[in-house]
């Protein structure tokens, strides 16, 4: 017996929401810091309060409160798409919301000396790195990519600053040939080159004076598994119909993305810096374009405009179809952020 908790509907988003626990200055008794939300995870809703009198009640896949621990929001969110990865599904995991909210706490969060602290990444990767040293023919591969005004970045070899996409014509794969791909060893492996990431992030935006919350950083874990192992077939030797065309042994690879998107808030439009204007252009496309996508998929269509950003053809081929997605909206817990909250909110109930 067992509890199913993922819908595994063929293209559909499993879609949670995250309060953050309010910060010091949101501990005042202000009305500007009064409870926004109210969260209802038993029955999987949140009440959001339009005005003094009025609140409107969302539903979503998964309601975390602000005492919600990192383990469980990993087993809502992302251990369903990683066990899909690890029976060969493609999959897609990716935060949203307004800076400051807590992405990079859900997604990103390292936590090499408190294991409780771990974020989505550090734990997909345990998970993965279990079963891959049970079962020899494993292996597992990262890339860590930042995308920027739709240009992508190599967080591990921050010199290559301009890697192009490339989409095979007939397979329909999305690979990024330029981007350093490093074979992960163990979770110590996994933790130094997170850590190298994270630094090349923090120096490369200060170096193009910009934030990290203005842009994407995607994780890509490759998992390959030969086909051909007693783990997958319970014999021996391996059968015949395990090995591919030209009697190589197949090899079933699939990979998992893990999104730490651009904040959601948008960007004043309305200076007189040219770049400012650009640059509001250019992250409200990859958003934009990943809006317009999940309500794509949301509705059912057979045509999903990934073409239109880079995110949205980085997330091609691990997004819809047979690829589990699953998104995490993450909002602030006071009345003072209304509209950005609102906003996520809308976001994340289009996504459904
Ligand atoms: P974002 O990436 O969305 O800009 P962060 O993840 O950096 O936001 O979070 C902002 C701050 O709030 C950080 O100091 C982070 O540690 C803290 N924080 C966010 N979510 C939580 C949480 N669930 N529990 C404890 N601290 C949190
Ligand atoms: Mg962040």
């Amino acid at each position: 017996f067992q509890i199913v908790i993922f819908s595994t509907d063929p293209g559909r988003v499993r879609v949670s929401v995250r309060v953050r626990p309010r910060n010091g200055e949101e501990l005042k008794s202000d009305a500007d810091f009064a409870d926004l939300v109210e969260l209802q995870p038993e029955i999987k809703r949140l009440k959001l309060r339009k005005n003094n009198w009025n609140s409107e009640s969302y539903r979503f896949d998964e309601v975390f409160t602000d005492t919600a621990s990192q383990k469980r929001v990993y087993e809502g969110v992302a251990k369903p798409v990683v066990e899909g990865v690890l029976s060969g599904y493609n999959g897609t995991i990716m935060a949203y919301g307004q800076t400051g909210t807590g992405k990079t706490y859900t997604v990103g969060k390292i936590g090499k000396d408190d294991a409780a602290e771990r974020g989505i990444m550090v734990r997909a990767l345990e998970d993965i790195l279990a079963s891959a040293s049970s079962a020899s023919s494993v292996s597992v591969e990262i890339s860590y990519l930042q995308l920027y005004m739709e240009t992508i970045q190599d967080l591990l070899a921050p010199e290559k600053s301009n890697i192009s996409i490339n989409e095979d014509g007939k397979t329909g794969e999305v690979s990024v040939p330029g981007a350093t791909v490093v074979n992960i060893q163990d979770l110590d492996h996994f933790f130094q080159v997170l850590q190298v990431g994270e630094t090349n992030r923090h120096a490369a935006n200060t170096k193009m004076n910009t934030e990290s919350s203005r842009s994407h950083a995607i994780l890509t874990v490759y998992v390959r598994r030969a086909m051909n192992e007693k783990a997958e077939t319970g014999t021996k030797s391996p059968k015949p119909e395990s090995l591919g065309d030209k009697g190589i042994p197949r090899v079933r690879k699939s990979k998992l993305l893990i999104v730490d998107l651009a904040g959601s808030e948008r960007i004043n439009k309305s200076g007189t810096d040219g770049h400012l204007i650009e640059e509001a252009k250019f992250i409200n496309l990859s958003l934009t374009s990943l809006g317009k996508c999940i309500n794509a998929l949301a509705e059912g269509s057979s045509h999903i405009p990934t073409r239109d950003s880079k995110l949205t053809r980085l997330l091609r081929d691990s997004f819809g179809g047979s690829a589990r997605t699953s998104l995490i909206i993450t909002i602030g817990p006071s009345a003072r952020y209304h509209a950005e909250t609102t906003s996520t909110i809308m976001f994340g109930q289009r996504a459904m």
